[in-house]
Parts: C-alpha cells; sequence; structure tokens
C-alpha cells in the first residue's frame, strides 16, 4: 500500500469546498461544486487538452482528465467513473457534490479519511443475484452469474473469517433477494464494509479486468489492489 499512497500525496485545506454552502450551485435536484474552486484547495493546476471540451488538472503527482457531459475521468492514467457528468457553467465546469466528496476528494487526499477510518470488523458479503435473478449467462455452457457470485463469496468469507473479521452473507444458497434486502443485512449487521460480487460479461475476448463501483477511499484502494493483483 505505501507505493499507492506514494503518488498520491495533497492534503486539503480545512476550508475543503464541499463543507462550503456557498460554493455549491443548486443544478436541477442536484448540487455542483465549481470545478475551479475545488481544484484550488488542492493546488492542482488547470489546462485545457480540447479547448472548451477536455480540461487536465495536474500538479507534479497527479494527473486527472475530464470530460464535459462525461463520468468518466482519467486519475494518473486509470479510469475513474463518477457518479455524475461533468457539467458546463457559465463560468467554466462543475462536478456534482456528491463525487467531489466521495470519489474525488478520498483519491485526492487519503490520509484525511485513514485518519477517521473506524477499524473494520464486519464485513458483509454480498454474493450477487440469486433464485430467479440468474444476473448475465453464458448460454453456450448453460452457466449463470448467481452460480459464480455464490461460490466466490464463500471462498473470500472462508479467508475473512479465517483472519479474524465478523463475516455476514446477505446469501448463502440460490434465493432471490431484492437490493433493498441486501441493504437492511449490511445496515442490521453493522456493516463496516459492503462487499457485492459480480462477473460481467462481455462479447469481445479481448476485454477483461476488474471493475468497481465503489463510495469511498477504501474501496478505492482496493479496486487498486485487485486491479495490480491481476497484472
Ligand atoms: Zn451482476
Amino acid at each position: 500500500m505505501g507505493a499507492l499512497w506514494g503518488s498520491v500525496f495533497l492534503q486539503a485545506d480545512e476550508s475543503f469546498p464541499a463543507t462550503r454552502d456557498d460554493t455549491v450551485m443548486a443544478v436541477g435536484d442536484q448540487a455542483y461544486l465549481d470545478l475551479d474552486v475545488f481544484w484550488g484547495c488542492y493546488g492542482l493546476a488547470a489546462e485545457w487538452i480540447t479547448p472548451g471540451k477536455r480540461p487536465s488538472f495536474t500538479c507534479a503527482w497527479t494527473q486527472i482528465e475530464m470530460e464535459v457531459d462525461s463520468r468518466e475521468i482519467s486519475y494518473n492514467g486509470q479510469r475513474v467513473f463518477m457518479g455524475s457528468e461533468v457539467i458546463a457553467t457559465e463560468t467554466g465546469w462543475a462536478i456534482d457534490r456528491i463525487d467531489a466528496e466521495k470519489v474525488l476528494a478520498p483519491l485526492l487526499s487519503p490520509s484525511i479519511y485513514r485518519a477517521t477510518a473506524r477499524e473494520v470488523k464486519t464485513i458483509v458479503l454480498d454474493a450477487g443475484h440469486g433464485g430467479k435473478d440468474g444476473g448475465t449467462a453464458n448460454a453456450g455452457r448453460k452457466l449463470k452469474e448467481k452460480t459464480f457470485t455464490i461460490d466466490v463469496v464463500k471462498r473470500i468469507g472462508g479467508i475473512l473469517s479465517q483472519q479474524g473479521y465478523n463475516v455476514v452473507y446477505t446469501r448463502r444458497d440460490d434465493t432471490y433477494l431484492s437490493l433493498a434486502e441486501r441493504a437492511l443485512v449490511g445496515k442490521e449487521a453493522g456493516a463496516d464494509f459492503f462487499v457485492s460480487r459480480h462477473f460481467n460479461a462481455a462479447g469481445k475476448k479481448t476485454v477483461k479486468g476488474v471493475g468497481d463501483l465503489c463510495d469511498d477511499a477504501l474501496a478505492s484502494a482496493i479496486h487498486l489492489q485487485s486491479r495490480s493483483a491481476l497484472e
């Protein structure tokens, strides 16, 4: 992990913009942050890759590329997807406040999040799909995603239990659960960490890798670890 965090060094100052209402603008029912204000807190310099379309933000250790009207950003060469698109505003561009708080800030200042992180004791493992919901399928080989998710989740659970974690499963057999029911298991267990296991399918054999939907710095770190484990 040391090398991983070596690539990011920045500390947000005390007036992190996502906590200041005067920098937030309402667009529809979403709250957006002006990107210039946001980057200013981290000391990143802005320049255009494509004028009016692709801004880039850099310092010695970090390079972030964004695109107006896109959720996809490049963070030190790695593809990261935000929840909402970058939008153009009258004065520049803006990002959703939740993306600023939950996606970008943990990437840019992980030390802040590590300092406040609680110890992980209870991990809820969620095997995607189940029962009537088979997930994606390999029709030719009659394989369903739900079979692989439960298999992998049980293996991961065994390893984590051995390491002393309190492991809770959303399902242990071929049962259908709604998303709300899965979330409730996590809530009732007092989960410190919730991992939902899925497998994606693609038409091309060249497509491979790990994709994570994550909502905080720890999940981002685990994604980077799983990626480097694959490479
Ligand atoms: Zn799935």
